[in-house]
C-alpha cells in the first residue's frame, strides 16, 4: 500500500522546502524528502545553501571582514586595538551554530505548516510514484498528486586535480579549514573562488587565483569587472588570468599545480587547493525507469517557462533545472511549482534576478550589462556615480566602486543597474523593484533618497544618466 500525499517535493534546499511551505500554504497534503548528510552521518535540510554555500560562506566573509578592519582599518578612525588576535576554532564554531540554526529552522517551519519531513533517498518512478528510502534501509512507496524535483547541484571535478578531501577540496571543504593555511591556489575565478578567496586573504593566506579565461568576470558589466580586478589585485589576491591547469603533484609539503599562461609553463606549490570551476545538476538515481521526465546533454532535466518537465503534474526546479545556480532563483521557481498545482497563478521574472558577490567590496547586479545592451542595436544612455562623491560611503571609510545605470533612450526604461561599493548587495533590492515594475530612468530620478546614505549613489547615477548629476559633475 502506498502512501498517499498531494505534493512530494525530492529535495529541501532552498528551491524544494519553499515549494513545500508554499504547496501546504495552498491547502495540499504535502511530504519533502531530503538526504543531505553532514560529514558525521547525520541528515539536515537546507541543501547547498545553508549546509554548505550561501550561509557558511557568509558567516566567514563576515569575520574575516572584521578581523580585516580591526587590523588595518581601525587606525584611521582614532581606534588602537593593540595585536588583534584571531581564533579560526572560534570563527567555525560561529559559523556551525548558524548552519544549525538555520537547517533546524526548516523542520520548525515544515511543523508549522503541516509538511511532513522526510530524511533518506528520494526516487521519481513512474505513476507520480515516489520511493523513499529511510537512513536505516526501510522503503516507503508514496504516491503523489503532483511532485517536483528539487535535488540540487554539486562541485565540479578537475581531472588533472582530483579532490582528495585534505590538499584538494570543494568550496565545502574550504569552508572547513581548522586553521588558516599558508598557501592557497584557488582553481577558477568565479563567484565561489572569489568569495572564499577573499575569506583565507583576509584571515593572511597567500591566495593564488587561477582562471582558465582571459576575461575576468563575463558575466559582469565590463567596468564593474574592471573595478573589481583593480580591487581585489590590491587587496593582495594573485589573479593569474589565462592560467590553464595541466596537473598536480602531491607531496606531504604541498601540491604542485602546473598551468600554462601567455608567458609558458608555470608552477606554484599550495598548501591547500580550492577547485571551484562551476558546478553541476545532482540528478543521481533521482529518475527510475519510465518515468517521461528527460535530462539534456550536460545533465539538468529539461523544463518549460514555469518548470514543468513535460510529464503532466511532475515540476523541476532551482540549480538542477536551466538558468542561473542561485538559492533566489531556485526560491521563486519552487513557490511557481507549487502554486500552479495549486490552479494559482505563479511566475518567474527571470530579467530581473539579481546576482550578487559577497567581496569587498560587493558586487551586484540586475538586468542588462552595457556590452548586452549595445549588442542589442538598442539606443541607450548611461549614468555612473562614484562612491567617492557619497558623504555615507566615505563616512565609512568604504568609497571604492561605483553605481551605473543603463537605460533605453527611446522610452527611458532601465534596462540594467551595476553596482559595485559598500552594501551592493541590499543596494540592488530598489533597482530590481525598479526593473520589475518597469520603472524609467526618470522614476528613479523622482524618487527621494534618504540623505546621507549609500542609496543616494543610485539616484544619483540615474540623473548622470540624464546629465543632471547634482554630487558629481556631468560628463
Ligand atoms: P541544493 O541546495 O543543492 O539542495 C538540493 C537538496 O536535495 C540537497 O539537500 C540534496 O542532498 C537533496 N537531494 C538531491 N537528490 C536527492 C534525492 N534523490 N533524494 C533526497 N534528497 C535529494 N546562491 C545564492 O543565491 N547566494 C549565495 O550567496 C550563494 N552562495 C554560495 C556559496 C557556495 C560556497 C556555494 C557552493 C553555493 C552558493 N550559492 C549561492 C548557490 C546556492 O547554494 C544554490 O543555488 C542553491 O543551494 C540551489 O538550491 P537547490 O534547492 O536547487 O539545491
Ligand atoms: P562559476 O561558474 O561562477 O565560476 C567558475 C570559474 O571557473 C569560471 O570563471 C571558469 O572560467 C573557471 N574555470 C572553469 N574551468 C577551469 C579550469 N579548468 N581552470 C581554471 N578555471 C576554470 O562557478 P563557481 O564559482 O564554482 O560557483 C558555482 C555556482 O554557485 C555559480 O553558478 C554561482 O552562481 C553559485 N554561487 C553563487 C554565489 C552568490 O550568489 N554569491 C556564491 C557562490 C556560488
Amino acid at each position: 500500500m502506498s502512501e498517499q500525499f498531494d505534493v512530494v517535493v525530492i529535495g529541501g534546499g532552498p528551491a524544494g522546502y519553499p515549494a513545500a511551505i508554499r504547496a501546504a500554504q495552498n491547502g495540499l497534503s504535502v511530504a519533502c524528502i531530503d538526504g543531505w548528510q553532514n560529514r558525521d552521518g547525520s541528515y539536515a535540510f537546507g541543501g547547498t545553501c545553508l549546509n554548505a554555500g550561501c550561509i557558511p560562506s557568509k558567516a566567514l566573509l563576515e569575520s574575516s571582514e572584521l578581523y580585516h578592519r580591526a587590523r588595518s582599518e581601525f587606525a584611521v578612525h582614532g581606534i588602537s586595538t593593540g595585536d588583534v588576535a584571531m581564533d579560526v576554532a572560534q570563527m567555525q564554531a560561529r559559523k556551525n551554530n548558524i548552519v544549525k540554526a538555520s537547517t533546524q529552522g526548516i523542520l520548525g517551519l515544515f511543523k508549522a505548516a503541516k509538511v511532513t519531513p522526510l530524511q533518506g533517498h528520494g526516487r521519481l518512478l513512474s505513476g507520480k510514484r515516489v520511493e523513499f528510502t529511510a537512513a536505516d534501509g526501510t522503503v516507503r512507496l508514496l504516491s503523489a498528486g503532483s511532485v517536483i524535483l528539487a535535488s540540487g547541484s554539486t562541485p565540479m571535478a578537475l581531472p588533472s586535480v582530483p579532490f582528495d578531501g585534505v590538499q584538494v577540496v570543494d568550496s565545502w571543504g574550504a569552508l572547513d579549514f581548522a586553521a588558516v593555511p599558508q598557501r592557497v591556489g584557488v582553481i577558477g575565478a568565479g563567484v565561489i573562488g572569489l568569495e572564499l578567496g577573499s575569506v583565507w586573504r583576509r584571515l593572511g593566506a597567500q591566495v593564488t587565483v587561477l582562471e582558465a579565461m582571459e576575461t575576468f568576470l563575463p558575466m559582469a558589466d565590463e567596468a564593474v569587472a574592471k573595478e573589481a580586478l583593480k580591487q581585489f589585485k590590491k587587496q593582495g589576491l594573485n589573479m593569474r588570468l589565462g592560467a590553464k591547469v595541466t596537473g598536480a603533484t602531491r607531496a606531504p609539503s604541498g601540491v604542485t599545480v602546473q598551468y600554462t599562461e601567455a608567458t609558458g609553463a608555470q608552477s606554484a606549490e599550495f598548501d591547500r587547493v580550492v577547485v571551484a570551476i562551476g558546478r553541476r545538476p545532482y540528478t543521481a538515481d533521482l529518475l527510475g525507469e519510465d518515468t517521461g521526465v528527460t535530462r539534456d546533454a550536460r545533465g539538468f532535466i529539461v523544463v518549460d517557462d514555469h518548470c514543468g518537465t513535460g510529464v503532466e503534474g511532475v515540476y523541476a526546479v532551482g540549480d538542477c533545472v536551466r538558468g542561473p545556480m542561485l538559492a533566489h532563483k531556485g526560491k521563486e521557481e519552487g513557490v511557481m511549482a507549487a502554486d500552479r498545482i495549486a490552479g494559482r497563478w505563479g511566475h518567474v521574472n527571470y530579467a530581473t534576478i539579481p546576482s550578487v558577490i559577497y567581496t569587498a567590496p560587493e558586487i551586484a547586479w540586475v538586468g542588462l550589462t552595457e556590452a548586452q545592451v549595445k549588442a542589442s542595436g538598442r539606443d541607450y544612455k548611461v549614468g555612473s556615480f562614484p562612491f567617492l562623491a557619497s558623504g555615507r560611503a566615505r563616512a565609512m571609510e568604504a568609497a571604492n566602486g561605483f553605481a551605473k545605470v543603463i537605460a533605453a533612450v527611446d522610452d527611458d526604461s532601465l534596462l540594467g543597474v551595476h553596482v559595485i561599493g559598500p552594501m551592493a548587495g541590499e543596494l540592488i533590492g530598489e533597482a530590481v523593484l525598479a526593473l520589475e515594475y518597469s520603472a524609467t530612468a526618470e522614476d528613479l530620478q523622482r524618487t527621494i533618497h534618504a540623505h546621507p546614505t549609500l542609496s543616494e549613489a543610485l539616484h544619483e547615477a540615474a540623473l548622470a544618466a540624464d546629465k543632471r548629476a547634482i554630487d558629481y559633475p556631468n560628463r
